[in-house]
């Protein structure tokens, strides 16, 4: 039976010939097979992940030096382009298209012989938070299967958590990897904004997107993110490596976590999962540590915020799927150029899209730009601001990811505003442009697992690793395993 626990007992297991990149595919093939009705995958690259890893495995035996991600089974979001695959946002209107293009982030990772095993179910565009906006259907969390795994990334989520693959891709604009990490009970991470190139990843809010990683081992984690923040001249918004802090801490030093005062006494804070987070920081403290409670008083305002900013910049991003450019087109049925654009944009597009573009197209108008744009703008900024201050006393703010542990499935689908505002812990890190992680520390009464969400300075990234590390070797937790 093939076993995966990191990538580096995998490669001493193929280095001594336990086992092979093939044996490791096929598992992982049979797997997909049997847990289709979670409905994760939308393509699932069958052929060409064996004769990747046959070839590997040639390569092996002959005695060429293993690259540092040797037959690694990983899949990817629905929304990164992979040249001659399906990308279809799991929406409609891309349901024909097939990419030209391999983005940065995914080629970096083949150049390192990555096997990519097929692309992963996802919220429509990215957007949604319990991946119920999908035209391919919801996706089910492993754990149980009346629940949500979270979204948008929820098919990569249940991918990582039910051994459908070793490691998968997300992204994150507003929490779409740390949140489904915390439903799914596994690690997920958001770099920094500019950590990883965007080129050949489909956008939603250009200004928040980034793409993330889900995973069960901590090091596997980081070894990714190495790879994938290579300096990429396809995407001039990512930041140069000279802008790092590297602000390396010195082991067994005391760390300095911070705890915003408002969430923790936030009304929609699940009180077990308060309680947790408190009891954690009395550890940290008993452990040595310093935890300091700040304010965070624009909590309230963060939401808000996000989906003025994020929906203006989706009313542009999606305005090139028309039927010429890009997308489902209603071809002669359309009579004139208006009839064209508007059968194109009303079928290809789902409830959710719609609700959005035409959200962004409203604080965008001129009548409401001052009213809704330039305000959600300067919370931006005064959040960003606030951040230096922050992290002048700490070393790292720590909170919950989620409000509460997976809902159940259809709970809030019909209740756009209330699915919003349960991102109100994710989005902080986007709209500041901070690192951060949700870590899978806890389980609930209801046996659903919850994660502790760690976000560090801008650019630090190293200091983010260190906490992670620690946080997860202290709390001893074997990773969810399903059947
Ligand atoms: N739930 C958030 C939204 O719907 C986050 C989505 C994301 O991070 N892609 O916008």
């Amino acid at each position: 039976m093939f076993r995966f626990k990191s990538i580096t007992e995998y490669h001493n297991e193929l280095k001594e010939d336990k086992t092979s990149c093939l044996k490791a595919v096929d598992h992982y093939l049979s797997r997909i097979r049997e847990h289709q009705t979670l409905n994760a995958f939308t393509d699932v690259y069958e052929l060409e992940a064996r004769g990747k890893a046959s070839q590997l495995d040639t390569k092996r035996k002959a005695g060429e030096p293993l690259k540092r991600l040797h037959g690694v089974v990983i899949a990817i979001k629905d929304v990164i382009c992979y040249a001659g695959h399906k990308a279809t946002a799991s929406s409609r209107i891309l349901e024909k298209y097939e990419s030209i293009i391999t983005s940065s982030a995914l080629q970096f990772l083949i150049d390192e012989d990555a096997i990519i095993i097929g692309s992963c179910n996802c919220d429509e565009f990215a957007m949604g938070s319990t991946n119920e906006n999908s035209a391919n259907g919801p996706v089910l969390n492993a754990l149980d299967h009346t629940k949500v795994p979270g979204g948008s990334s929820g098919g990569s989520a249940v991918a990582v958590q039910a051994d459908l693959c070793m490691l998968s891709l997300g992204t994150d604009t507003g929490g779409s990897v740390r949140q489904p990490a915390d439903f799914c009970g596994i690690i997920g991470l958001k770099p920094g904004y500019g950590k990883i190139s965007r080129y050949g990843v489909i956008a939603y809010a250009s200004s928040f997107d980034q793409v993330g990683i889900f995973g069960k081992n901590i090091d596997d984690i980081w070894l990714l993110l190495e790879i994938m923040s290579q300096p990429d001249d396809f995407d001039s918004t990512m930041l140069s490596i000279n802008e790092s802090t590297n602000n390396y801490m010195k082991p067994g030093s005391s760390i300095r976590f911070g705890i915003p005062r408002q969430v923790m006494e936030h009304a929609s804070l699940d009180p077990e999962i308060g309680i947790a987070i408190s009891a954690l920081a009395e550890q940290l403290k008993e452990e040595g540590h310093v935890v300091n409670y700040f304010d965070l008083s624009l909590l309230d305002h963060i939401v808000p915020a996000y989906y003025v900013l994020t929906t203006a910049e989706a009313s542009s991003n999606l305005s090139r799927y028309d039927g010429i450019r890009y997308g489902h087109s209603a071809g002669s049925r359309a009579i004139d150029p208006d009839q064209f654009y508007r059968i194109n944009r009303t079928e290809g597009f789902g409830k959710e899209v719609k609700r959005r573009i035409m959200l962004g197209s409203f604080v965008l108008s001129a009548g409401y730009y001052d009213a809704y744009f330039s305000k959600a703008q300067k919370i931006r900024r005064l959040l960003s601001d606030s951040v230096s201050e922050v992290f002048n006393r700490n070393d790292a703010i720590i909170m919950p990811t989620v409000p509460s542990t997976a809902l159940p499935l259809g709970v809030k689908s019909n209740d756009p505003i209330e699915m919003y505002l349960a991102d109100i812990f994710t989005v902080f890190a986007n709209l500041t442009g901070l690192p951060a992680i949700s870590l899978p520390l806890f389980s609930h009464s209801n046996n659903m697992p919850f994660g502790l969400q760690v976000m560090t300075n801008r650019s630090d990234e190293v200091t983010l690793q260190y906490i992670s590390k620690l946080l997860m070797q202290r709390s001893k937790r074997e990773p969810v395993s399903i059947e």
